[in-house]
């Protein structure tokens, strides 16, 4: 492997994630391995303690019933005559110096060294006790002092407990090993599960960057844990993403569709002007057509960045308590002439007090473009009906009409950009007007919706949320 593929493995998530599992799991196998061997070391040494005691205990009635005597041939019988572990004894008088002691035979060791007497040579054999520790040897004692100021000292060699922790303790590295690669093992099998989701994201983007292709998604997960959440997460916002880019083409090549028709239309004029240069009377009807068909335009074009400033959430509202009823009678009273001259009904059922916190020049247009629609959606003699009214927190406004209505697989549609109904093609319009309500509408925190049957009518309903009391009045109400 070179030393980049290295350098590149060592800082991976599933690398570091292997390295901690395998150093939490040793480092844990070897924290039970200590204590097992703790408990084993602690049990063996109370067993050891536990006999040294009763042997106190014996010698102690022994002591008590048949005195020293009694004591010596005892504690000589226990030191010799025992199979197995024998016992030190040793009897202490009050003043603390030796007054017997009792070695069991293994216990004792001899070193013969040679004098001289006369000029005479002998062999000396000094024997020694290996007591109270020699290189392997250790040595558990218990004492009880006796009323008399005596005390008496039991002593016995533990090594069995060194016979049974000794492998314990030689045998700890070659236990561990095979937990460190058992432990490595896991750690990488761990690692390369956990990270799998990881790893399909990556791959996801990568494909998306390289391709371009934006249908690519995280694959489903069988758990349902925070990584599977992010996937899910990660794809929901593909969705969108794509859906956004989708419908910001769509937008681009409606608009781009819309203008051509007006600037065709304009270049026309201009030129079948320019065609007559000396036709004055001709000229100003062309400049006419020419301004209408730039005002069309620039309609379009600010109602688009209306639009996309309320989407993008930068619309600034200047927002004051206004009297919705007031306002719906200014919008409707520009409406009267065109409804006069379609003979159609236009009714307002207004319940006063209908007070609400509002942009009142954004307002204006939200309910301009309603009211329009219902006239230029409604055939000459029906009924357009605009109503208020004021629920808990809120005032309802609603623009019903008995026109064309709307198919219910367009009711979703007509809320976009550009979208306009396949028969209301012959009607002027952007097909801009309800997108802008909708976007308006939303800036205010308010809500907007239809109901709509085809061929009886549909009904507009504006849920604003109704103004605070301390707010200050600014409405002409
Ligand atoms: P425009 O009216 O310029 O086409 P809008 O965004 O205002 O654009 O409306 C989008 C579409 O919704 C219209 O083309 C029309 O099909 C439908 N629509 C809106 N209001 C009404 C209504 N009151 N009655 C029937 N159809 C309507």
């Amino acid at each position: 492997m070179s030393s980049r593929a290295l350098n590149r493995l060592v800082r991976t998530i599933s690398f570091r994630l292997n390295l901690w599992y395998a150093l939490v799991f040793t480092a844990s196998a070897a924290a039970l391995y200590f204590f097992i061997y703790l408990l084993l070391s602690t049990a063996i040494e109370q067993a050891d303690r536990e006999v040294i005691n009763a042997q106190l205990k014996e010698l102690e009635v022994v002591y008590q019933a048949g005195g020293l005597r009694a004591l010596q041939l005892r504690a000589q019988a226990s030191t010799e005559g025992r199979k197995g572990r024998s016992y030190f004894v040793r009897l202490l008088s009050p003043n603390g110096q030796v007054y017997t002691v009792f070695v069991p035979p293994d216990w004792v060791g001899y070193e013969k060294s040679e004098q001289l007497v006369g000029n005479q040579r002998y062999q000396v054999v000094s024997p020694y006790i290996r007591i109270p520790k020699d290189d392997e040897r250790d040595l558990t004692i218990g004492s009880v002092t006796f009323r008399d100021g005596f005390s008496l000292q039991v002593g016995r060699i533990t090594h069995n407990r060194e016979i049974l922790l000794e492998p314990f303790r030689r045998t700890f590295f070659i236990v561990m090993t095979p937990v460190l690669i058992l432990a490595l093992l896991g750690g990488a099998i761990f690692a390369h599960r956990v990270t799998r989701p990881i790893r399909q994201i990556l791959a996801t983007a990568k494909s998306i960057i390289e391709t371009g292709k934006l249908d690519a998604r995280v694959p489903a997960s069988q758990t349902d844990d925070e990584l599977a959440e992010l996937a899910r997460l990660f794809n929901h916002m593909l969705d969108k993403n794509q859906a956004l880019i989708r419908g910001m083409r769509d937008s681009l090549d409606n608009v781009a569709h819309d203008l051509r028709t007006p600037l065709t239309r304009l270049r026309g004029i201009a030129e079948l002007a320019l065609q007559k240069p000396h036709d004055h009377a001709n000229a100003a009807e062309a400049l006419a057509d020419c301004v209408e068909e730039s005002d069309r335009v620039l309609t379009m074009l600010r109602t688009l960045l209306d639009v996309a400033e309320a989407e993008a959430g930068v619309m600034r509202l200047s927002l004051e308590r206004w009297d919705v009823c007031s306002l719906l009678e200014e919008v409707a009273s520009l409406y009267d002439y065109v409804a006069e001259e379609k003979r159609l009904n236009l009714r307002l059922e207004l319940q006063r007090p209908c007070f609400a916190s509002i942009d009142a020049n954004r307002m204006r247009q939200v309910f301009a473009n309603l009211l329009d629609n219902a006239i230029k959606y409604t055939p000459e003699g029906g009924t357009v009906t605009v109503r208020a009214r004021t629920e808990p927190g809120a005032v309802v406004v609603q623009f019903r009409d008995n026109g064309m209505g709307i198919p219910f697989e367009e009711q979703d549609k007509i809320w976009e950009r550009l979208y306009r109904g396949d028969k209301s093609r012959s009607q002027r319009g952007l097909g801009l007007g309800l997108s802008l309500v909708k976007a308006i509408v939303q800036a205010h925190q308010g809500e907007v919706n239809v109901a709509s049957l085809q061929g009886e009518g549909s009904v507009f309903t504006v849920r604003l949320i109704e103004h605070p009391p301390q707010h200050q009045v600014a409405s002409a109400a």
